[in-house]
């Protein structure tokens, strides 16, 4: 087997959603919602199998592009739709990251916790990622340190990957910490990977997304699974910085990879995405959604502090990490309880803070009161 291939090993998210089913344990591990898809986006779904059916463009099916841009405030030129965000991600990698002159890999910066595609991806790219990391204060949670950033930056590095809202901490980076990445890119001419799949599910202030900042060198990725709750459908996006597109320059060039990796996303699945974009902005969809997700954050973060753990307020997405001095996710799962992600997962470079452990809130009323019951029965 090709070395690049030794990362084909069960994913973490997979392997827990497993561990939870068979012990019957609730799962808070794996982020995918418990609760069904809005309506209207099914309704679009069912109409769409039967009527388009075939290959779309690799760049996306134009109407999807169209409702991409008038969502995003961009130009379709500049939209590519990929299958789900990790194959965007991919493309990103496989496209930008070229070896250096001396003949070593290209370098990535990543903030670690890290998510777990990242790293992998970039190997799969012959790159190499290069883990910064977050720092965590026991009372002031997760923030960003980037004297640590600046300090990653090689001659070799070509990209700097951002996740804001940041899957698994919740942090969601400030206008003046990206204007600060900002400058760093501008200064060592760095290619800037903005992962936003999360750009709706935010706590109380809207993110600031990286393309407003540094539109000539941002590559924006998004996702219909995650702002629609599909996260089976497999519809993503990436935003190119503008005048790239037309196909002739960088966008052409990400098409290419693209139209040899799945060639399109899900044609039927792309049309509904294409209708139930304009509705859930004009139907205050993501506004609910958020105030759900408020809600069941509120639930869980208090359920499980009344349980001894010390939670870290997330700003965005629908995880939240926590720290107890006793639970391990291991143990959690196996006893039949609750299964989570455990912190090492989101560590390549070194140990994750002790007791760290990821829980997803993503799920219904129900789930969380019963796993914050069993958790109160084990401890
Ligand atoms: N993004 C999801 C999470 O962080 C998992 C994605 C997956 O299982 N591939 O839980």
């Amino acid at each position: 087997m090709h070395p690049r291939a030794r990362h084909a090993q069960t994913s973490i998210f997979t392997h827990m959603s497993l561990l939870a089913a068979r012990h019957g344990a609730v799962n808070l591990g794996q982020g995918f919602p418990s609760n069904p898809p809005p309506a209207f986006l099914l309704d679009a779904a069912r109409r769409a199998v039967g009527t388009v059916d075939q290959y779309t463009p690799p760049l996306g099916l134009p109407a999807l592009r169209e409702a991409l841009g008038a969502d995003l405030n961009v130009d379709p030129a500049d939209v590519i739709v990929t299958s789900g965000a990790t194959e965007g991600l991919l493309t990103l990698a496989l496209s930008l990251l070229v070896p250096t002159r001396d003949g070593q890999p290209a370098e990535l910066v990543v903030f670690e916790p890290v998510y777990d595609v990242y790293v992998p991806q970039a190997e799969l790219a012959g790159a190499r990622a290069v883990p910064v990391p977050l720092h965590l204060d026991p009372e002031e949670g997760w923030s960003l340190d980037l004297a640590a950033v600046r300090a990653a930056i090689t001659p070799r590095t070509q990209a700097l990957l951002v996740n804001t809202p940041h899957n698994p901490t919740g942090l969601v980076f400030s206008w003046a910490e990206l204007t600060e990445l900002v400058a760093l890119a501008r200064e060592h001419d760095l290619w800037l990977i903005s992962d936003e799949v999360y750009d709706e599910l935010y706590a109380s202030e809207r993110p600031t997304s990286l393309r407003e900042l540094a539109p000539e060198r941002t590559f924006t990725v998004g996702s219909a699974g995650k702002r629609l709750e599909v996260t089976g459908w497999r519809v993503g996006w990436i935003l190119c910085p503008p005048g790239l597109g037309g196909g002739l320059s960088l966008a052409g060039g990400l098409a290419n990879v693209r139209q040899v990796t799945s060639f399109c996303s899900p044609a039927p699945l792309q049309a509904a995405v294409a209708e139930a974009l304009p509705l859930a902005r004009s139907q205050g969809y993501y506004a609910a959604l958020r105030a759900d997700y408020a809600a069941r954050r509120a639930l869980l973060s208090s359920g499980l502090r009344s349980l001894g753990a010390q939670v870290h307020e997330p700003q965005g997405t629908y995880f939240l990490t926590a720290q107890h001095p006793t639970w391990t996710a291991e143990g959690l799962v196996e006893s039949g309880a609750v299964a989570v992600i455990p912190g090492e997962a989101f560590y390549v470079t070194s140990p994750p803070p002790a007791g760290l452990l990821r829980f997803a809130f993503c799920k219904s009323r129900a789930e969380l009161e019963q796993a914050l019951e069993r958790l109160a029965r084990l401890s």
